[in-house]
């Protein structure tokens, strides 16, 4: 058994229920607020931009939400994924037998990410409910052309706005989208008032996700026929990335391992929290083990944000919700890990932070390139450049149990690959690939921007 690299589960064993964690809260997650009146907003305030069923998955307190067969059904054309022992990775490294490492594997998916878990079952409700159009926003293109994917499989029509720099920076996300059936235009753009007065005031806006969600949920609000959807930040997106850690649970029970720590990447937190969700409700239940956040130091939301309501979108059209925020006017640096430059974090994971049931921990892009280097010339599998910061943590903790003569088991979320990512990698082995820190000054100016709520 020992020398088993990839844990395999077979069809049968996909999950058939997500697993919701809200029951299971030391306290209640604080309630989204209007961003007119600040008062707590009830389903009719989202009952134009989501589908009834997203909206009730939203604020479910049910444990257990069961998947649809439908869903089911497509998740079974890469569901259930590879749990990996990484033997070369450990070999390369040269840890002793005590310290293991594991990796849960999402780039087997179609669009080569954890996206399509959640993709699915939003197009499905979507199609339940008679929608015939969704208007998105997408980062780096995974989340764009995971939805296109989906909105293929129910004959939806899909409009992307895609973040200007990654617009430019990634050419074949763009068409991955159009060969799915969608229209992805550059944001900020002249489609909608957001976009349209972003470019009055900076003509040369390189774009961010709160600016193409302003759009996207402009361009749903304004529209009988469009909704919109959120790849990832809220209650239900986690959820649905719940079948992550799920299927990990039995994986690692196969492979007769317990995690002493888990560690993912968070841009959102949507791939974080699938794989660690299932984890933290057996950290609840009494089980020893360290949870760790890993995100960059160009976008520090959890580790150096601030716990507070903030609006999801630069133009403060969204719901508030509390969260760690760098201020929804921050933009960050233009990084590589794409899907990692979002101002805040899921509600979720940051309640989780505040009780102390995750860390968190920063990375810089070039620490990070180098780790995933290793891996890949141990493992095989080009990362993308969001997991990667999860690599650097994985291998300082494996190298740091290995000095200090301690037994080790940890598990990271490979998230997704890299081979849409490769002019990223480009930069970083032609010696151009930069490090940013994000300057404390730009941190207070936005939060000096942070609505008022009184209590
Ligand atoms: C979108 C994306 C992310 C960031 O989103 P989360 O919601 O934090 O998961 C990270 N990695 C990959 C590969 C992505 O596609």
């Amino acid at each position: 058994m020992s020398e088993t690299t990839k844990f395999l589960l077979s069809e049968t064993d996909l999950p058939k229920d997500w697993y919701n964690v809200s029951p299971d809260l030391p306290s209640p997650l604080p309630p989204p607020l209007h961003p007119g009146t600040k008062q707590p907003i009830g389903p009719e305030d989202l009952a134009p931009i989501f589908p009834m069923e997203i909206i009730r998955q939203e604020v479910s307190q049910d444990r257990w939400v069961p998947i649809p067969v439908e869903v089911r059904d497509i998740y079974r054309l890469w569901r259930p994924t590879p749990l990996y022992r990484a033997h070369r990775l450990e070999a390369a490294l040269d840890l002793p037998d005590r310290v293991r490492i594991f990796y849960k594997y999402e780039g087997v998916s179609p669009s080569g990410s954890h996206k399509p878990n959640t993709a699915v079952p939003q197009a499905f409700y979507n199609k339940l409910e008679g929608v015939k159009r969704i208007a998105t926003e997408t980062g780096a293109g995974q989340w764009g052309s995971s939805l296109a994917m989906a909105c293929a499989f129910f004959g939806i029509d899909l409009k992307v706005y895609m973040v200007k720099i990654s617009y430019a920076q990634k050419p074949y996300r763009r068409a991955l989208m159009e060969a799915y059936g969608a229209t992805c235009i550059p944001s900020p753009s002249m489609d909608t008032n957001a976009g349209r007065t972003i470019l009055a005031n900076d003509p040369d806006s390189t774009g961010s996700l709160g600016i193409a969600i302003s759009e996207a949920v402009e361009d749903a609000a304004t529209r009988d026929d469009t909704k919109y959807a959120l790849g990832s930040v809220l209650n239900h997106v986690l959820m649905h990335q719940t079948v992550i850690g799920q299927e990990a649970l039995k994986q690692l029970e196969m492979a007769e391992a317990w995690p002493d720590v888990v560690i993912g990447c968070a841009g959102g937190g949507s791939n974080f929290a699938g794989l660690v969700l299932p984890f933290i409700r057996e950290k609840m239940a009494g089980k020893d083990i360290r949870i760790i956040a890993a995100e960059p130091a160009a976008c520090p939301t959890l580790t150096r944000g601030t716990y507070a309501y903030d609006f999801g979108d630069t133009s403060m059209l969204t719901p508030l919700v509390k969260m760690h925020t760098l201020g929804h006017s921050f933009v960050p640096a233009g990084i590589h890990a794409g899907g990692l430059r979002y101002h805040g974090m899921a509600p979720l994971v940051s309640h989780l932070l505040e009780h102390n049931l995750i860390e968190a921990q920063a990375v810089k892009q070039r620490a990070a390139f180098e780790a995933a280097i290793t891996f890949v010339r141990s493992e095989g599998i080009l990362p993308a450049p969001e997991p990667t910061h999860a690599i650097r943590l994985t291998i300082d903790e494996a190298i740091r149990a290995k000095e200090a003569g301690e037994s080790k088991t940890i598990l990271f979320g490979l998230c997704g690959h890299g081979h849409f990512d490769l002019s990223a990698y480009d930069s970083y082995l032609s010696g151009s690939l930069q490090d940013y820190e994000h300057p404390q000054e730009a941190i207070d100016a936005a939060l000096a921007e942070l609505p008022v709520i009184s209590a």
